[in-house]
């Protein structure tokens, strides 16, 4: 099957190296120079919506999807006039923008933080009145990795916040006081078939993931079926196709939803080494029409980001049960450039080798 792809940054790298020994072909469409995807496959550099580039992609796919999901919404639905596209560009629509997709995921009876969507100084206050201080303001669009986002835990800062944003359509949250976040990945095939990998336990820090822990620690069955639950009616809702993943905050062994990724997720990269069948295979399946892989855990995973300059390959690899996969990024403070996944037999086994992992990499 020849796969295009929108996008050509890492996660449209692990897609390739998911897609080629399964035989596909795939061609990327990256406006970047730099793309992490160089010698995987047919590469068009141009901007996501340039009507030439996105013929050249339609004419040179069977299917087409994203590994980005700030790609225009309107290039995704010009493409699916010509192509099947996967997942949906409703998806893209849906979490493209944090209100509509909280709205939508209230709409499903998913728990999410109380919000208020904000246009204007005014609203702001109001909302910061209904809500009670401290709340967590985000631009609508375009925000990620914790950009586009302002904790307000005083008055005095609503100001401030707002200046910061402003003048960009916002919604404000309550700041939940969560015990830990924790994210489902999930897969549905052409023919409606879910599947599921274990809850992943997420640390951020600066908004960025640092380091996941798959299946989480100390993780009730209950939690896992309340996950699988939600991610379910998303994808059923959305006649889904592909990954989508979920970000959560477990409250009072409660689930919440922060958002949803229309994508391959970070927090499932564990899966390539510490899961049957990995995000990236099982996507590649979904959108191609294959039966789905098995998503079960094989022991126990913890996956760490390399984020500005890595510790060279050796030390890393040095840790038994380490798994690295670069990038191919040049590294700049603050950028993904790679991540190691550590497996081990059980959760035991795996604790000591996370730490010296962790001494190596601070995370
Ligand atoms: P987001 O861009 O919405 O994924 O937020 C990035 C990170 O900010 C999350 O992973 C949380 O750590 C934190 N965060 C976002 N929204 C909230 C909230 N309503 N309450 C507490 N923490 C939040």
């Amino acid at each position: 099957v020849r796969i295009g792809v929108l996008g050509g940054g890492q996660l449209g790298r692990m897609l390739a190296l998911a897609a080629i020994p399964l035989g596909h072909e795939v061609t990327f469409l990256e406006p970047a120079a730099e793309a992490a995807v160089a010698g995987l496959g047919r590469l068009i550099a141009a901007p996501f919506d340039d009507p030439g580039a996105l013929a050249d992609l339609a004419a040179r796919a069977d299917v087409v999807t994203y590994e980005f999901e700030n790609v225009p919404v309107h290039a995704a639905r010009a493409l699916a006039a010509r192509v099947p596209v996967h997942p949906t560009p409703e998806a893209l629509a849906v979490s493209q923008d944090r209100l509509l997709e909280k709205r939508f995921l209230r709409e499903l009876g998913i728990g999410t933080a109380p919000f208020i969507g904000v246009e204007d100084r005014a609203e702001l206050a109001r909302a910061a009145d209904q809500l009670g201080l401290p709340i967590v303001v985000k631009t609508r669009r375009s925000g990620y990795d914790g950009k586009g986002q302002v904790i307000v835990r005083r008055w005095d800062d609503l100001e401030a916040a707002w200046q910061a944003l402003a003048p960009a359509p916002c919604i404000a949250e309550e700041l939940v006081a969560f015990a830990r976040e924790l994210s489902i990945v999930a897969v549905r095939g052409r023919d409606g078939a879910v599947a599921c990998w274990p809850l992943a336990e997420n640390v951020h820090r600066d908004g960025i993931l640092r380091r996941s822990r798959a299946p989480a620690p100390r993780c009730e069955v209950a939690l896992q079926h309340a996950a699988e639950r939600y991610a379910r009616a998303i994808l059923d809702r959305l006649d889904y196709v592909g990954v989508l993943a979920l970000e959560l905050f477990e409250v009072d062994g409660a689930l919440l939803a922060n958002e949803m990724a229309p994508r391959v997720h970070n927090s499932g990269h564990w899966t390539i080494d510490g899961a049957e069948t990995s995000q990236f295979e099982n996507h590649v399946r979904a959108i191609t029409g294959a039966p789905l892989g098995d998503c079960s855990a094989l022991g126990a995973a913890a996956m760490i980001n390399l984020i500005g300059a890595p510790p060279p390959s050796d030390t890393i690899l040095a840790v038994p049960g380490a798994h690295l996969h670069l990038y191919g990024k040049r590294p700049r403070p603050g950028r993904k450039v790679g991540h190691v996944t550590l497996r081990a037999a059980d959760a035991a086994t795996l604790e000591p080798r996370l730490q010296r992992l962790e001494a190596l990499v601070a995370p």
